[in-house]
């Protein structure tokens, strides 16, 4: 009796240890919640050396559209900004005395989560669109991160739906929140670490 029970209870707990990452993945969308046109977000972790890079940008910000490129042109102008996204330091322009290189840099674009029972369900009838954006991971390493009191970026120039990204800055100090804009396409990192 005391084996069977021990062996249910550890099936359950594997079950739960299974269900675990799928419910955080929902968890995940849900607060992600559908895009805004013209509005990215862009989250930045600084530790000692290493900068990790997160960009989320709607479709329509990058290339002008969101559904699936059915031309070649189309394909031509998804491959060009992914090129363009995975220049990370060409994008996002780090101060040369921190001596920052890219350790790795992962562009692919997605269809945005669909959210059963909301309003926008009209996006799956067909011939309707359908939200897709890009989704952009980076590692940075710095020689010198104390240099990096600043950030530069040529995201509106290089994507001309962009109009906004949205940034969050974290160091072992905490949290910070900032914006870049068409105007203002600069981070002032300093006091930040
Ligand atoms: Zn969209």
């Amino acid at each position: 009796m005391i084996t069977a029970s021990t062996a249910r209870s550890t099936i359950a707990s594997l079950a739960i240890l299974v269900s675990l990452p799928v419910l955080a993945d929902q968890a995940e969308h849900r607060q992600l919640g559908p895009h805004v046109h013209g509005q990215g977000t862009l989250d930045i972790a600084i530790e000692g050396n290493k900068i990790e890079m997160e960009l989320v940008a709607p479709g329509m910000d990058i290339v002008g559209f969101e559904h699936v490129a059915t031309t070649d042109e189309q394909k031509a102008k998804v491959e060009k900004a992914k090129a363009q996204l995975a220049d990370v330091l060409n994008v996002f322009k780090l101060p040369s005395a921190a001596k920052c290189k890219t350790d790795t840099a992962n562009v692919e674009s997605r269809k945005e989560t669909h959210h059963p029972g909301e309003k926008d369900d009209d996006d799956d009838k067909p011939g309707e669109p359908q939200h897709s954006e890009f989704h952009a991971t980076y590692t940075i390493t710095c020689e010198a991160p104390e240099s990096v009191t600043g950030l530069e970026t040529a995201y509106f120039t290089d994507f001309a739906g962009g109009q906004l990204l949205n940034v969050n800055v974290t160091t072992p100090k905490g949290q910070t929140q900032a914006q870049m804009t068409r105007e203002k396409p600069t981070l002032d990192l300093t006091g930040v670490m």
